[in-house]
């Protein structure tokens, strides 16, 4: 097991600057996700840590040691690729084994070992097939078992479940998370699936144009967003963003929108100028008695919960109610919002103000 912490971590590819001074600390134990879109940088900021890229500046430190400069095979890590390379012309046993027997560990003992590794996969009536035959799902559990049968200080995995159907990749989560929670090791996950993130994660790094624009437990992120990145990111359907001008002092802030006030609870610092005002759908109610009015465009009923588009003064709004309430297309409503979820962003630099 092993902390993993990152300290001003940097990586350049020529001019191109694909990661930026990076830092956060994954604690011992911990299932880690580093998320984000499509060349955000998550990939490369995972094979520096695991040293199968060199970063241009920044150290990082396994269990305290500085290791940037190691190569991936003094750090005791092992890699999962998305692409489960197995050796095709060998049964799932020896597959498994390969690792040890190739570390130099005795047959009997690697044979053990095997055994108990695929108990803990639930594999031990596959041990002897050859693995060209396997199912998707059993394919990727052998490439699990390959890499956990040596023990590694932690797990690197890089989008693992990207190439499954979504039924059977939410399957495959639960059962890496149940892993993880039997074996205890730290594991750093890349993923760009916010979902997947934030059902297994204990804590997300989001990261967006190799920047780490927010790192915490996925709650926080989801509750209470630093950037507006993030708030757009997480969540669906996404936040609500309503524009407008104005100012906010220090304290028990107030904000006005349209003939509206709303509060928004001990704020730190004032802001004057463009403002985004966010608030998940969850957090929208349709309240006649509100003087901030809106039109319902649109219903979509998902069973339990239904979304309600609404076009109000700053923009278009969902709200997630009960199925139970009457909602019609066309109806005019009043809208109100639980305060004290409320996010306020400076629009231009879109940092959340706290
Ligand atoms: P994806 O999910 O698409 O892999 P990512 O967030 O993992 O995205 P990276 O693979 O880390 O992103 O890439 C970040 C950026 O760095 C991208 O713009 C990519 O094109 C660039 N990049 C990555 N590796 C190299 C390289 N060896 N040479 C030049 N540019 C690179």
């Amino acid at each position: 097991m092993a902390q993993i912490r990152i300290d001003s971590l940097r990586k350049d590819f020529g001019a191109f600057t694909a990661v930026q001074s990076s830092s956060f600390t994954i604690e011992d134990g911990e299932f880690f996700m580093l998320l984000g879109p499509s060349g955000c940088g998550k990939t490369t900021t995972l094979r520096m840590m695991a040293g199968l890229e060199m970063p241009s500046a920044g150290q990082i430190y396994i269990d305290g040691e500085e290791v940037g400069r190691k190569p991936a095979s003094q750090r005791d890590i092992a890699f999962v690729f998305q692409m489960f390379a197995l050796y095709p012309h060998m049964n799932v046993r020896k597959n498994i084994s390969y690792p040890l027997i190739s570390q130099g560990m005795g047959r009997k003992a690697a044979r053990a070992k095997v055994e108990e590794v695929s108990r803990i996969l639930g594999i031990e009536d596959i041990l002897d097939r050859p693995v060209g035959g396997l199912s998707g799902g059993d394919r990727q559990r052998v490439a699990l078992g390959r890499a956990i049968v040596r023990e590694p200080k932690a797990f690197f995995m890089d989008e693992p479940l990207g190439a499954l159907d979504a039924e059977f990749r939410e399957h495959m989560a639960e059962e890496l998370r149940a892993l993880h929670d039997r074996m205890g090791a730290t594991t750093v996950y890349v993923t760009h699936d916010q979902l997947e993130a934030m059902q297994m994660g204990d804590k997300i790094v989001v990261m967006n144009h190799g920047v780490v624009e927010q790192f915490g437990v996925p709650q926080e992120i989801y509750d209470w967003p630093a950037t507006l990145f993030v708030a757009k990111f997480i969540g669906s359907p996404p936040m609500n963003f309503l524009s407008f001008e104005g100012r906010v002092a220090p304290g028990d802030a107030l904000v006005t929108l349209g003939s509206v006030e709303m509060a928004i609870p001990q704020l730190r610092e004032g802001f004057a100028g463009e403002m985004v005002l966010g608030v998940r759908p969850e957090h929208v109610r349709l309240d006649d008695g509100s003087d901030y009015r809106a039109v319902v465009r649109a219903v979509e009923y998902l069973g339990t919960t239904q979304i309600i588009t609404l076009e109000a003064e700053h923009g278009e709004v969902k709200a997630r109610i009960s199925s139970r309430d009457p909602v019609r297309v066309d109806q005019t409503t009043g809208l109100a919002f639980n305060e004290r979820t409320l996010t306020l962003f400076d629009a231009g630099t879109g940092r959340a103000l706290r």
